[in-house]
C-alpha cells in the first residue's frame, strides 16, 4: 500500500476550507481521513473513524481545546468539515476516571460535551481517541491487519511482523471499557506507533495529519508484505457439473425465496435486491471445499454483522437443467438458514442485557458454488454495501486461512455488536418509499411518456431499469434517477431476452414490467399497404408479447407476483381517422392485457393497460399506485 498524500492536494485542501474559517488542523484532518475513506483495503462505507484534537474560538470569544472527531451517518471518503463535530476535551478527559459508564450516559455526556449542539453524535469510539495525548489519531478496519489478527493464535503473528511498533489490546467492545483499555495499553508502551485492537481493527497516530496517516499506511503495508511472503491462499474446489445455470437464471430463484410473505392484507411480498459479484478470488472462495467451515465463522470484524449478518447464506451449486432441484435445494437452505438465525438469538438474548428484539432472520450475503455471491439489501445501494463487504470478507479470511487459522470474535460478542443500539443506529431508520424493493422495467423509456415514468418510480422508491432503442438516450434518463440503460429492440426476441437477463444480473430480477414502446403508423384502412399494418402489428403487438412472456418467465421463477403494465393507447378503443394501422395491434395489446390477467393472475401477476389520450406524463406511477391500493 502506497501513501497517495501529496503536499500539493495538503495545501490545497487547507487554503479552500481556511477561506471558509475552518482551522488548519481541522482542513489536514479531513484531507487525510478523505485519504484513508477512499481506499477499500482500509475503509468500506462508514467503518473506521479519525480525530484530531486542537483549539476553536466559541461564540464568547474565548479558546476552547476540542476533539474534531467522525461523526456518525458521514463516509470517510467524502466527509466534510461538518462531519467531524468538536467535542470540549476538558470535559471528555474527566470521563477516565470513571470506574464504569453505561452507554446510554456515554452518548448523553458527550452530545452534552459538543460546542455545536446540532452537530452528529460523535463516534462510539471519541473517548478511545480522546484518551490517547496524540494531536491526530487514525482508526480503519484494514482487511491485512484483520486476516492477521482474526487468527486461532494472533500474538506470535503480530509480534512477528510489527515487533515493537504497535502494542495489542484485547478484544473489547467499543466504548467507555475499550477506550479504558485501551488507553492503559497505550501508557504501557508510549513508543509505539499504533495500536492493534485484536479481531477488530488497527489505530495509528502521530503530531501531524500526514505522520498519523503515514504511519497507519506502513503499519498496514507490513500485514500485506506478510501475506504475501506466505503465498497468498488458494482453497481447493469442489468438482462442478460441467454446466451451471447462469447468474440470470440463479438470481430470480434466489430472490424469490428471500422475499418475506406476509399475511393477507399484503399485496406484495417484501421483497429485496441483489447485487452478484464473480472476481476470481470471489469464485475460489465460494467453491472451495471447505465453504461450509471458513464462511461460517464469524464476521471478519464485529461492525459488519449490521450489514452482513454473522453467517452468509449458501446455497447448492446450480446445474445447468436442474432448475427445479436448485430452488428445493435453495428452499431447504433458507428455511435453515432462518432456524439457525432464531436459534442464535435465543442463545444469546438477555444473557447479559434486558431481553430484545429479534431482528429478521434473513442472509444479506448468499453464496453460491461455481458462480459467485449475491450482496442482498431493501435497495440495490444497500445491496451493493453488503456485496462489498462480503468481497473484504472473502479477502480476508482467504488471506488468514493462508498464514494461519480463521478465528474471527466468538458469537457472544458478534451478538453484543448486532443488537447494540449504538450499532443499530448506524442503519437508516426513514420510511421506505410506497415502491421501494421493487425492481421496474420500462421499454421506450427515452421517450416523453417513458423517461416521466421512469423518474415517477424512481422518486416512489424503485429500482428502474430503463430501455429504449436509443441505448444512449435510456442510459441519459438511467444516469438521472441512479437506475439502469440499455439498448432494446422489443421486435427482436434475442434483444429482449437479453435486456431481462442483464436486469435480473443487476438487481436480481423484475417485479413491474412496463410495456411501453410503441410508435404510431397511419394510412387510411381500406388503402394501407399490408407492410404498414405488419410492421406496427411487430412493434404494437408483438413486442407487447415479447416482453410480456419475458416477464411472466422471470416472474413464475420469483414466485413472488409481479405487475404488467402495457401502454395500448385510447386508440385501442377509440379509433381516429387514418390511426387503424396503430390502432389494430393496441387493440389486440388491450385484449393480450387481458388474456395475460386471466391466464398468471393466480401466480400473483397483475395486468393491466392504460388508454392513454393526450400525453399524460405521471398517468403509469398514478394508475399504478392506484390499482395496487385497490388490490389491497
Ligand atoms: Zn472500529
Amino acid at each position: 500500500m502506497k501513501s497517495t498524500w501529496t503536499d500539493k492536494e495538503a495545501a490545497e485542501t487547507v487554503a479552500r476550507y481556511t477561506h471558509e474559517g475552518v482551522n488548519e488542523d481541522l482542513a489536514l484532518r479531513v484531507y487525510t481521513t478523505r485519504l484513508l475513506g477512499r481506499n477499500p483495503l482500509l475503509v468500506l462505507h462508514g467503518g473506521g473513524n479519525t480525530s484530531v484534537k486542537t483549539t476553536v474560538t466559541d461564540l464568547l470569544g474565548e479558546d476552547v481545546q476540542v476533539l474534531c472527531v467522525k461523526g456518525s451517518g458521514w463516509d470517510m471518503a467524502d466527509i466534510e468539515p461538518p462531519g467531524l463535530p468538536a467535542v470540549r476535551m476538558e470535559l471528555l478527559l474527566k470521563l477516565r476516571s470513571l470506574k464504569m459508564l453505561s452507554d446510554e450516559d456515554m452518548v448523553r455526556f458527550q452530545r452534552g460535551a459538543l460546542l455545536d449542539p446540532s452537530s452528529p453524535n460523535p463516534s462510539v469510539e471519541t473517548l478511545l481517541h480522546s484518551f490517547l495525548p496524540h494531536k491526530f489519531v487514525d482508526h480503519t478496519h484494514s482487511a491485512a491487519v484483520l486476516a492477521l489478527t482474526d487468527q486461532c493464535s494472533d500474538e506470535p503473528l503480530l509480534g512477528e511482523v510489527y515487533g515493537d511498533r504497535v502494542a495489542l489490546v484485547d478484544y473489547v467492545k467499543p466504548g467507555f471499557d475499550l477506550a479504558q483499555t485501551a488507553a492503559q495499553v497505550y501508557e504501557a508502551h508510549p513508543e509505539v506507533e499504533g495500536l492493534i485492537l485484536r479481531k477488530h481493527g488497527i489505530f495509528s497516530f502521530g503530531a501531524t495529519a500526514r505522520e498519523a496517516y503515514e504511519r497507519m499506511v506502513n503499519l498496514v503495508t507490513l500485514a500485506e508484505n506478510y501475506i504475501t511472503a506466505m503465498g497468498g491462499g488458494v482453497f481447493p474446489s469442489v468438482e462442478l457439473p460441467t454446466e451451471l445455470s447462469p447468474v440470470s437464471e440463479v438470481a430470480p430463484i434466489v430472490r424469490g425465496l428471500l422475499a418475506v410473505r406476509g399475511d393477507e392484507s399484503m399485496v406484495d411480498p417484501v421483497r429485496v435486491v441483489l447485487d452478484f459479484r464473480a472476481s476470481e478470488a470471489v469464485l475460489n472462495y465460494v467453491t472451495g471445499m471447505e465453504v461450509g467451515r471458513y464462511a461460517q465463522i464469524g464476521v471478519v470484524t464485529p461492525d459488519h454483522v449490521i450489514r452482513t449478518k454473522k453467517n452468509p447464506l449458501i446455497v447448492p451449486t446450480p446445474e445447468a437443467g436442474q432448475g427445479k432441484a436448485f430452488r428445493e435445494g435453495v428452499r431447504e437452505m433458507v428455511e435453515r438458514y432462518v432456524a439457525d438465525y432464531r436459534a442464535y438469538f435465543a442463545r444469546h438474548d438477555g444473557v447479559r442485557e434486558r431481553p430484545k428484539k429479534a431482528l429478521d432472520p434473513m442472509p444479506r450475503v448468499v453464496l453460491v458454488p461455481g458462480l459467485g455471491l449475491f450482496g442482498v439489501g431493501s435497495s440495490a445501494a444497500a445491496a451493493r454495501i453488503a456485496a462489498d463487504l462480503a468481497e473484504n470478507t472473502v479477502r480476508v479470511i482467504t488471506d488468514a486461512e493462508a498464514i494461519g487459522a480463521y478465528q474471527p470474535v466468538d458469537e457472544a460478542a458478534t451478538f453484543d455488536i448486532e443488537y447494540w443500539s449504538l450499532e443499530q443506529a448506524k442503519l437508516s431508520k426513514d420510511a421506505e418509499k410506497p415502491l421501494a424493493r421493487q425492481v421496474v422495467m420500462i421499454t421506450g423509456g427515452a421517450g416523453g411518456i417513458g423517461g416521466a415514468t421512469a423518474r415517477a418510480f424512481a422518486t416512489h422508491g424503485a429500482e428502474v431499469a430503463v430501455l429504449d432503442l436509443d441505448g444512449g438516450k435510456a442510459e441519459e434518463v438511467a444516469v438521472g434517477i441512479n437506475g439502469l440503460g440499455m439498448r432494446c429492440d422489443v421486435t427482436d426476441g434475442d434483444d429482449v431476452r437479453a435486456a431481462f437477463d442483464g436486469v435480473c444480473e443487476e438487481y436480481g430480477g423484475v417485479d413491474i414490467v412496463i410495456s411501453n414502446a410503441g410508435a404510431a403508423w397511419q394510412g387510411k384502412i381500406g388503402e394501407v399497404d399490408d407492410r404498414t399494418l405488419r410492421e406496427s402489428f411487430e412493434l404494437n403487438f408483438f413486442g407487447h408479447q415479447t416482453v410480456a412472456q419475458n416477464a411472466v418467465r422471470v416472474m413464475l421463477a420469483q414466485g413472488t407476483g409481479g405487475a404488467l403494465l402495457f401502454n395500448a393507447s385510447k386508440q385501442a378503443v377509440n379509433p381516429g381517422s387514418s390511426f387503424g394501422p396503430y390502432g389494430l395491434p393496441k387493440a389486440a395489446t388491450l385484449f393480450l392485457a387481458k388474456q395475460y390477467a386471466l391466464e398468471y393472475g393466480h401466480a400473483g401477476i397483475r395486468s393491466n393497460s392504460i388508454n392513454a389520450d393526450r400525453v399524460n406524463t405521471g398517468m403509469f406511477t398514478d394508475g399504478f399506485l392506484e390499482e395496487r391500493a385497490g388490490a389491497r
